[in-house]
């Protein structure tokens, strides 16, 4: 086995909840806020079209980088008009793709953190370095161009922005992005956007990277059915890229994937054709269980944090009641029976992570129980 195998660490995120779902098998009261997905079913028109396309026997291999009709539900739901369209198995792979082609052994990529737990390791399995940006709390958590040029260094080939994000829930304004745009045409580099988040935005409406066109020739933008269409498990994401990289991300793709799943494709293009009333109400369900969290949470006086702008999470520094935010997570779960993910994970320690995918209900009770261990505390 090779060492750079042996030191790639599993999810801390996806382990948390497993933990969390042990415990609840075996009879403990657990409210579990560790899981990034949406618990809301697929729309009934993906079921349907997914039941559809089992009963016709679809269940043969697709092109590498998805069948022509879904590239072209996505182009036009999207309205990525530059730059091909590459379809597969949700956004991972696909950012997987874009980091092991467009980066050689020992090439940087910045990452802002606290950032997705993902993608340290991601850089990592492909010899390229992960560069952490730390991004400040006065800033919302967001990433600025002077945060940037501090890090820079001649070998930084890639910036890699998640916008909305997880784990802080801040979003970019388009100056804010503007900036970011200058910052990589400035050094040259490329900008792979992870957007998976774009459809949980609570303020202003949201501004994709898509829309400053001079970037589209260094952008790979990527985004995903998981979160958008509750579809996490189904496995369907998509991106647009520029050629050459669209090009070697197509091989790597069928290579290393094969094809994304011929079922899924069928759902994904039912859901892409729905109006926008399906993400209205997806946004507003989130929005209102941000503000039930978030007006409960911020009664706790040792807890500091902000009202998430975006995403599905709160982020909350924690070090007035313990500065071991893994220890913080694990005594929460084991004394009042509720799971949440400690900054750690995100390159963040001191903080945790709450993610509000659970209904009205559990989270007030989440936060009674929040609220009480902190009293204790
Ligand atoms: N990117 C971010 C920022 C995420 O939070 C997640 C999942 O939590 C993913 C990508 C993975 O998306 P997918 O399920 O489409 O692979």
């Amino acid at each position: 086995m090779k060492p750079i195998v042996r030191t790639v660490p599993a999810s801390v995120t996806m382990s948390l909840d497993l933990a969390a779902r042990e415990l609840s098998a075996a009879g403990r009261d657990i409210i579990n806020l560790t899981a990034g997905q949406v618990d809301l079913p697929i729309p009934d028109e993906g079921k349907a079209a997914l039941i559809a396309a089992l009963e016709a026997d679809r269940t043969g291999y697709v092109p590498a980088t998805g069948s022509a009709d879904l590239r072209e539900a996505v182009r036009r739901k999207k309205g990525w008009t530059d730059g091909q369209i590459l379809i597969s198995s949700g956004a991972k792979p696909l950012l997987s793709a874009a980091i092991g082609c467009i980066l050689g052994p020992g090439d940087e990529v910045l990452l802002p953190t606290p950032c997705y737990t993902s993608y340290p390791e991601m850089i990592r399995l492909f010899g390229a370095v992960p560069v952490p940006v730390p991004c400040r709390a006065q800033n919302g958590f967001t990433v600025t161009r002077h945060d940037l040029e501090h890090s820079v260094t001649p070998r930084a080939k890639a910036l890699l922005l998640n916008h909305p994000t997880n784990p802080t829930g801040a979003v970019y304004d388009a100056d804010a992005l503007r900036a970011i745009v200058e910052f990589c045409k400035a050094h040259d580099l490329w900008l792979i956007a992870d957007e998976v988040y774009g459809a949980f935005v609570y303020e202003d409406a949201f501004v994709s990277l898509y829309d400053f066109p001079d970037v589209r020739d260094r952008l790979i933008l990527i985004d995903s059915a998981s979160k958008t269409y509750a579809m996490a498990g189904l496995r369907l994401g998509y991106a647009v890229a520029p050629d050459p990289a669209a090009a070697a991300m197509s091989g790597f793709l069928s290579h290393a994937v094969g094809c994304p799943c011929s079922l899924s494709e069928r759902a994904a293009i039912a859901v892409l054709s729905l109006r926008d009333t399906w993400s209205d109400r997806l946004r507003e369900l989130f929005r209102a269980r941000r503000d039930l969290l978030w007006s409960a949470v911020s009664e706790i006086p040792q807890l500091h944090g902000q009202k998430s702008a975006g995403a599905f999470y709160l982020w909350l520094d924690v070090t007035k009641i313990d500065g071991d935010d893994v220890r913080f997570c694990r005594r929460l779960l084991d004394t009042q029976g509720v799971a949440i993910t400690p900054g750690s994970a995100f390159l963040c320690p001191g903080y945790v992570r709450l993610a509000y995918t659970q209904d009205a209900t559990l989270l007030a009770e989440a936060a009674a129980r929040l609220c009480r261990f902190c009293a204790q505390s």
